[in-house]
């Protein structure tokens, strides 16, 4: 398979080589030349599969021959082996309507482990097999962060940084990514939002003097390998909820950059029969707006319940904007360069009917965040988190009457306590969370400042 730019500028390139140039050199996201297909018959054939077996069907169709099957094999054997359950990411059903796909029963307890267990491995992988320097830098709202640290700490031939908001993250958040001592991990606390981190990994990255030079890799959702990997439990929860009639179901997703929600698009063009898409948001709702009135822009940062999803722009929607618009990557280029000029974007009424066709939006407010969290602990004895709640309230609010819906649960409670004691619910945190808050914590707190950032990689990077 091959690799193209949203912004149509860089030449074909493979899997691998689209992992290590994460964001394109022209600005844009890398997408697949085509997306492939799966038919009916297939998806018959692979409902039957283990978690591992599927991924390796679904990565194969994109990395094709770059890796040998047994060595790929070998790679996602070790990514999930980490998991907590066996199924990796199992299916709970709540009601006739309404099933959670838990996905955070990986090292970090959030979704973020599923992409980046197996991009840390791959980085490994390539760094060996390849003799590349792998020097990460990323940006996180939270949970990317402890994730990408845990996937990479200890292993030879990788560096990581990464920026996180200065007392903008939960506790648990903090203490996972902070009390790893690793020499190849630097954690820098950002006195800023995750939008200033993001903004700032970005110019770095557009910046390909600098990248080429620090040899500068992505494990944001920028990066490709992290899309496919979530597209596995799409057709994975699908699989389980199937029932004989073979009907289409929905998926709600807790969005921030629109990575996770994406790769639900992906898996959908790829042949899975998706109903609708359930964006759900909270007060940042920049996607919600865009979903019901077609405008892209900014507004307000708030702070929520649900850290994770405190992000205003999304950097994956590009690539969303690219099919949207038919491929048309000359139009992309120009929207976003009028986006980075005027601050939004807007499309027309054609294609907002084509965006609501496929997607429904929900921003939910901190109250019904609170008040779903506290009806399904009631109701179901189901604990959810913040974000998952989100996800739950929007089902609530967009689901059709006769339609299934799985929503995916993107964190453990435990990683949110600070939003479930406000319910006045008492949780018992599971074992690897109560043990971080007795280690010490290693970080550097900055400026919210380029130059004092780039002086840090600088000494820090090989
Ligand atoms: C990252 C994250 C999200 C948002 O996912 P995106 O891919 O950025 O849209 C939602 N919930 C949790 C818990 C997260 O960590």
């Amino acid at each position: 398979m091959e690799f193209i730019s949203t912004r149509g500028k860089v030449e074909k390139i493979g899997f691998l080589d689209a992992v290590l140039m994460g964001l394109a050199d022209d600005g844009g996201l890398l997408i697949p030349s085509e997306i492939p297909q799966v038919s009916a018959s297939k998806l018959k054939e692979w409902s039957q599969l283990s978690y591992q077996d599927l991924a390796y069907e679904i990565f194969s169709l994109y990395i094709g021959e770059e890796i040998p099957k047994n060595e790929l094999k070998q790679l996602i054997a070790e990514s999930y082996a980490t998991f907590r359950d066996p199924e990796v990411t199992p299916v709970r059903k709540i009601t006739d309507k309404l099933y959670v796909l838990e996905l955070f029963h990986g090292p970090t307890f959030a979704f973020k482990d599923v992409a980046l267990q197996f991009l840390g491995n791959l980085y490994a992988y390539i760094s060996k097999k390849q003799n590349e320097i792998i020097n990460i830098l990323g940006a996180t709202s939270g949970d990317t962060g402890a994730s990408a640290i845990e996937g990479v700490r200890g292993k030879e031939g990788i560096r990581i940084c990464i920026l996180h908001p200065h007392q903008k993250v939960s506790k648990v958040q903090e203490l996972q990514m902070t009390t790893v001592h690793d020499e190849n991990v630097m954690n820098l606390a950002v006195k800023g939002t995750f939008d200033d981190c993001q903004g700032m990994i970005k110019d770095l990255f557009a910046d390909t003097v600098f990248k080429n030079q620090y040899h500068l890799r992505a494990i944001n959702s920028i990066n490709f390998a992290r899309i496919l990997a979530q597209t596995v439990y799409y057709f994975y929860a699908y699989f389980k909820v199937q029932n004989a009639d073979e009907q289409k179901v929905n998926f709600s997703v807790p969005t921030g950059n629109f990575g996770d929600i994406f790769a639900g698009y992906l898996a959908k063009r790829m042949g899975l029969p998706v109903n609708k898409l359930i964006l759900a948001t909270n007060e940042n709702n920049i996607l919600e707006r865009f979903i019901k009135e077609g405008v892209y822009k900014p507004g307000q940062f708030h702070m929520t319940y649900s850290p994770s999803m405190d992000i205003q722009v999304a950097s994956n929607f590009e690539r969303y904007l690219y099919y949207l618009l038919d491929e048309n990557a000359e139009l992309v280029a120009s929207l976003m360069a009028q986006f980075k000029k005027e601050g939004q974007i807007t499309i027309n009424q054609e294609n907002l009917a084509k965006t609501q066709e496929l997607f429904a939006a929900h921003g939910v407010m901190g109250a019904e965040c609170l008040q779903t969290i506290s009806a399904y602990y009631q109701q179901h004895q189901y604990l959810l988190d913040p974000h998952t709640a989100c996800g739950v309230a929007a089902f609530e609010q967009c689901n059709g009457s006769d339609e299934v819906c799985i929503t995916l649960s993107t964190a453990h409670p435990a990683k949110f306590n600070e939003s479930i004691e406000r319910c006045n619910i008492e949780q018992t945190y599971p074992e690897q969370i109560k043990q971080l808050f007795d280690k010490p914590q290693y970080q550097q707190v900055v400026d919210n400042d380029q130059d004092e950032v780039v002086e840090l990689l600088k000494k820090f990077f090989v």
